[in-house]
């Protein structure tokens, strides 16, 4: 089966495709010369990974997913939630982020934070979605230089360590994202073969 992945974030698509390599081919925007912006205009990130996928199907008619992920902060009540991509503000960069972050966490005792991933997936217009959570904390300075977002500032609870100094294949085993994807790899070996 081919199924096209709706995103046009490169850091994804390597998170990704090696986790569906065995299970279906994946096609990029760019493998089929798509080059709109998606819309992402929700408030929940159901919402936003629904609508990205469902742009695809309805225009292009292809079978796909799209994932939305968020950051979530207990002492800053879910934030940056929903707008951890432009908490800073519109396109800006993943470090003016993590500085937001941090200022907003100053002298919180209380790191507790979470990431939140959910797929959609649509076939023939049918849609199922998946989710994926890890549990961690923010640290009060950046650990490490792989990965992207606010992965220098995260450190997954029990790993003594943040996800960017992490190599893919460890963050992918225990991450949001690598949880989410394993659902979804689960539910195409069952139901889409
Ligand atoms: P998106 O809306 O799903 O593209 O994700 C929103 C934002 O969350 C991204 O721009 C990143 O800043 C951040 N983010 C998403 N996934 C990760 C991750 O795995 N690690 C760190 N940050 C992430």
């Amino acid at each position: 089966m081919e199924l096209v992945f709706a995103t046009n974030n490169s850091h994804k698509l390597k998170e990704i495709t090696p986790l569906l390599r065995n299970s279906v081919k994946i096609l990029t925007l760019r493998d089929k010369e798509i080059k709109d912006k998606i819309p992402e205009t929700k408030d929940t990130i159901e919402g936003n990974a629904s609508e990205k996928a469902f742009y695809i199907y309805n225009k292009y008619n292809f079978n796909c997913f799209a994932d939305d992920t968020a950051l979530e902060i207990e002492a800053l009540n879910g934030e940056p939630g929903v707008y951890s991509a432009r908490y800073a503000g519109d396109r800006c960069s993943f470090d003016a982020n993590i500085n937001l972050v941090l200022d907003n966490l100053e002298g919180k005792t209380n790191r507790k934070a979470r990431f939140r991933t959910v797929i959609s997936l649509v076939i023939d217009g049918k849609e199922t979605l998946f989710e994926g959570i890890i549990n961690g904390a923010i640290s009060t300075e950046r650990y490490g230089r792989e990965g992207f977002g606010y992965d220098p500032i995260f450190m997954p609870k029990g790993y003594g360590m943040s996800f960017a100094e992490m190599t893919l294949d460890e963050k992918n085993k225990i991450s949001h994202r690598g949880k989410a994807v394993a659902k979804l790899v689960d539910y195409i070996n069952k139901y889409c073969k």
